[in-house]
């Protein structure tokens, strides 16, 4: 029935509320949530950047270190190279060769005591004795590299026992002054000085210091592994030129463990660098606790906005079908189903201000039962109501379009306002359910006077007029003997059936 229709937009309207609430309710935590990851996110990155940048002092605290040791070991090797093809060397004792040769630098604790060898290979000067046993060197990596290789400088070797310790020697070429090949000068460090370079920081067990040759050969590394050292690196993808840039970091497994680690490496214009790395759960442990800790506390947040929002949306969905039972009662006529007096004047005040607006025709049709008073009397209250019912069905049959309105306007007499209709087409309305109403019973006739009115809005008249013109009519449909209608203001135009 037409009436439920409105009662649906009604409840419509008040659905999307409940909608509404539950989507902002929804995209309120989508947000905060959003914010909340975004902070995280951010903290993790302060993290990182915090041990990216404790990670970069360390390892350029060692690298300083052991790039100024071996700088001063080297200026020891350069002044051997260059004051042994000193022609006035010749003339003088091995004591006084000795003195102008060797400065004290290259006697500290780590460094081993440098040594020349001439041409073939063979020692001839040792710092450390006037009369040195023969050795030759002839073999060794660092003696062919000289050899070949005028343009070398400061050659680093692989670690090596070097003289009864671990050791890396570090050696120059010696030439003449055309160039020619005298000799190599050889010294070393001994893997002492790493350990106690190392032992000096503050580091937690899981951190790694390496130490590496330019061609990625591991010169040094803690934790100390002597499976890993000397090994070249150059072929293991985790720390390719690629990921470990110089004075970059990288954030992943290394090449030795499956820790992952954050890798930083510092570059110096030494022939070593060096990369410290720290495990990344050490470094996201602090974050990982608060992650936890604000997503449980946000977690409960979350649950409890939802979960306060589907009751509300619950609450205002019964609160508005509530109110809809309600106007549904307050709006209708309990016998008929059709829309009460009240509703209708609202009805028609509102169909009036539009037809006003949109300059449209309202037409009304006024409907009395014939001799109702009698069929009460002869058939008893009861059934002149199922007549009442049956009429009510009749008119709404013969109304169709969403904005008419079929209304019980009091008694035995009913009221259908048609918006936009001529008087034709409310005639023809009129005339169908008239007719439907006639040949609706088949035991006792009941027949209706209808009284027809269209109007055009305009100044001086307002609705009430309308519906005095329909009533005026109806009382001419019941003066001209009944069961029939009459149009306002057309005299005598009456239509029997
Ligand atoms: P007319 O053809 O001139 O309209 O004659 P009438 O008897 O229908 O007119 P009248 O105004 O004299 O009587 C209306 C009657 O309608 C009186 C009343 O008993 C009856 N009536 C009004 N409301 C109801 C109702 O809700 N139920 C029933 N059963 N009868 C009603
Ligand atoms: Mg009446
Ligand atoms: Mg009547």
């Amino acid at each position: 029935m037409l009436f439920g229709r409105r009662k649906d937009m009604a409840r419509r309207r008040w659905r999307l509320s409940a909608k509404l609430l539950i989507a902002s309710s929804v995209a309120t935590v989508i947000g905060f949530s959003a914010i909340c990851a975004n902070v995280m996110l951010e903290m993790r990155r302060g993290e990182e950047e915090l041990a990216r940048q404790m990670l970069e002092n360390l390892a350029a605290s060692i690298d300083a270190d052991i790039g100024r040791n071996i700088e001063l070991y080297d200026l020891s090797l350069r002044a051997v190279a260059s004051n042994l093809v000193m022609p006035e060397l010749k003339d003088v004792s091995k004591e006084i060769r000795h003195l102008i040769l060797f400065d004290r630098a290259a006697s500290a604790k780590h460094f081993g005591a440098i040594q020349v060898f001439d041409a073939s290979g063979r020692l001839w000067i040792d710092a450390s004795s006037l009369d040195p046993r023969p050795e030759i060197r002839a073999d060794e990596e660092y003696f062919a590299v000289h050899r070949s290789n005028p343009d070398e400088g400061l050659f680093v070797s692989r670690p090596m026992l070097h003289r009864g310790a671990y050791s890396i020697v570090l050696s120059r070429r010696i030439s003449d002054a055309e160039g020619r090949f005298l000799g190599v000068a050889a010294g070393s460090i001994r893997f002492s000085y790493f350990h106690e370079l190392f032992d000096r920081l503050n580091l937690s067990p899981d951190d790694t210091i390496t130490v590496l040759r330019r061609d990625r050969t591991v010169i040094m590394r803690k934790p100390f592994n002597l499976d890993i050292i000397g090994k070249n690196l150059a072929t293991v993808r985790s720390w390719s030129a690629n990921n470990l840039k110089p004075t970059g970091s990288y954030a992943g497994q290394g090449p030795v463990d499956a820790t992952p680690r954050l890798y930083v490496r510092r570059d110096s214009s030494g022939p070593l660098y060096v990369v410290v790395g720290k495990p990344l759960e050490a470094i996201f442990r602090v974050w990982q606790r608060e992650v936890i800790r604000i997503g449980a506390i946000m977690t409960a947040l979350i649950l409890f906005v939802l979960g306060t929002t589907f009751f509300l949306g619950r609450e205002i969905s019964r609160r508005a079908q509530a109110e809809d039972r309600l106007e549904e009662l307050a709006t209708t006529d309990a016998l008929t189903g059709l829309k009460n007096r009240r509703k209708f004047d609202l009805e028609i005040d509102t169909e009036w201000r539009r037809a006003v607006r949109g300059r449209t025709p309202v037409a009304l049709l006024m409907i009395d039962a014939d001799h109702f008073k009698s069929y009460n009397d002869n058939y008893g209250h009861q059934a002149g109501d199922q007549v009442l019912v049956g009429i009510a069905i009749c008119i709404s049959d013969s109304v169709r379009r969403a904005g008419d309105c079929v209304a019980r306007f009091g008694g035995e007499e009913f009221a259908v306002l048609l918006p936009g209709f001529s008087v034709t087409e409310a005639l023809a309305v009129a005339e169908n359910i008239r007719h439907k109403v006639a040949h609706w019973s088949d035991e006792e006739v009941t027949t209706v006077s209808i009284g027809v009115a269209s109007m055009m809005p305009s100044a001086g008249l307002d609705w009430p007029d309308l519906i005095a013109a329909a009533d005026k009519a109806l009382y001419a449909a019941k003066a001209n003997g009944r069961n029939q209608t009459v149009v306002a203001n057309v005299p005598k135009l009456a239509m029997v059936a």
